[in-house]
């Protein structure tokens, strides 16, 4: 049976959200929800949210809900027992609903390393990937690019940088691109210097000035390794150099990101700091899908401001540079460093300054392999997580 949207008789395409529980996943349901006729909801994920995945599985009837936390099973089985949807628990089964064949794209929208092997199932099974999960790019970029050519599968970008990049390339597509100008709002400690970081709390670092997220994006928005995470996501996204990668920062967060062309032109992407648009974007690409969501007004921002980034404060950047200029496994024992000591930090296990430096560390310590095979990078994950945690526990 093929679903046809009425309006203007394209077939309305069914989502499979990983991570529906999150901060990107709850916004792409509230886009799904404006547009009904355009999307419907097939498979939804939660870790260990079980009560929201029950509410957003009633609202949304999906074919399919999994939660990762197999503890959880009975719990979200037995609510949505009257209902016909199917329920899974564990890691394997969220990997393995993404055969379906029902699925048309998958939103994934899992924080962290627990986002690749189920990006990975998706593009072998060929569905468009619209990618919020960067760290599956940074740790695997060139295994999951290399796959999603070889299926034919579109990796369309949900972070609202790259989303700016990939719309002003829309059109240009024999024109190469000579630089990307990457903005960063830097975070809520723009301008501060190391001393200042020395204190400052876990409070102080989840209050972002222009961006309501989940906690270790926001964390990584602080230190600055999300720019850094972003500047690999975008070199395998846009098959560009790290060198052809600037990061400018701009602190009103209202152009998203620029593209310079070889004729010295730059397009750029502008709107208010609300990630729906880029969700959408992804969603409904190639088309543009009406909506009344709040519109940018100039006069609100008589003055837009760019600066360098402060690398010597913010370290993180910089390793994520050296990281992928090291290229090889490096990348995945940078995240894998960054995902341990990020949530030491949410713990009051360490200060928000241990951060980077425990990733320098364990860029330094940690087995370097030049040419990984996937195996190799699920090796390099859990190798170097287990190293991160001895270190921190010895410090
Ligand atoms: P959240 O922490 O808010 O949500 C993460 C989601 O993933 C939740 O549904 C969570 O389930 C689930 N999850 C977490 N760990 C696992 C696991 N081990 N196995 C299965 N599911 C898991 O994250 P965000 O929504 O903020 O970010 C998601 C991704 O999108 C990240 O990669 C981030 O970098 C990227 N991104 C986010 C932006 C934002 O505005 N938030 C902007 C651009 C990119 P549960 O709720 O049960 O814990």
């Amino acid at each position: 049976m093929s679903i046809s949207n009425t309006a203007n008789e394209l077939p309305i395409k069914r989502i499979a959200i990983v991570g529906s529980t999150g901060s990107i996943g709850r916004q792409a349901l509230n886009v799904i929800r404006r547009h009904p006729d355009s999307y419907a909801v097939e498979v939804l994920t939660a870790n260990t949210n079980a009560e929201l995945l029950i509410e957003q599985a009633l609202e949304f009837q999906p074919n399919t809900v999994v939660i990762a936390d197999e503890s959880k099973y009975l719990q979200v089985q037995e609510a949505l027992a009257p209902h016909d949807i199917k329920v899974f628990a564990g890691e394997e089964s969220l990997i393995s609903v993404m055969e379906m064949s029902t699925i048309d794209t998958v939103l994934t929208a899992v924080v962290g390393f627990a986002g690749l092997k189920p990006t990975l199932r998706a593009i072998e099974y060929g569905k468009t990937i619209a990618l919020a999960n960067k760290e599956t790019m940074v740790v695997a970029g060139e295994i999951v690019t290399r796959s999603a050519m070889q299926k034919n599968v579109p990796i369309l970008p949900v972070d609202s940088e790259h989303s700016a990049i990939f719309q002003s390339i829309v059109g240009e597509w024999h024109n190469p691109i000579e630089k990307i100008l990457l903005t960063a709002s830097g975070g809520p400690f723009f301008g501060k210097d190391r001393d200042f970081l020395k204190t400052v709390t876990i409070a102080d670092a989840l209050h972002h000035p222009n961006w309501s997220m989940g906690k270790k994006i926001t964390v990584d928005s602080a230190t600055l390794m999300n720019k850094g995470l972003e500047v690999i996501e975008a070199k395998w996204l846009f098959d560009v150099r790290p060198e052809q990668i600037e990061v400018v920062v701009h602190p009103q967060s209202v152009i998203h990101s620029m593209v310079q062309f070889c004729d010295g032109s730059i397009k750029a992407q502008l709107g208010l700091p609300n990630m729906e648009l880029p969700i959408q974007y992804a969603l409904s690409f190639p088309k543009r899908e009406a909506d009344n969501a709040r519109r940018l007004s100039f006069a609100d921002y008589p003055t837009l401001t760019f600066a360098k980034p402060d690398t010597d404060t913010f370290t993180c950047l910089a390793l994520a540079y050296k990281a992928i200029e090291k290229g090889g496994n490096m990348p995945c024992i940078m995240n894998a460093a960054n995902e341990v000591a990020v949530a030491a930090f949410l713990q009051e296990k360490i200060a928000f300054l241990d951060i980077p430096d425990t990733i320098a560390t364990m860029m330094e310590k940690s087995r370097f392999v030049a040419k990984p095979s996937l195996d190799d990078l699920l090796q390099t994950d859990t190798e170097t997580r287990q190293l991160t945690i001895d270190y921190l526990n010895n410090k």
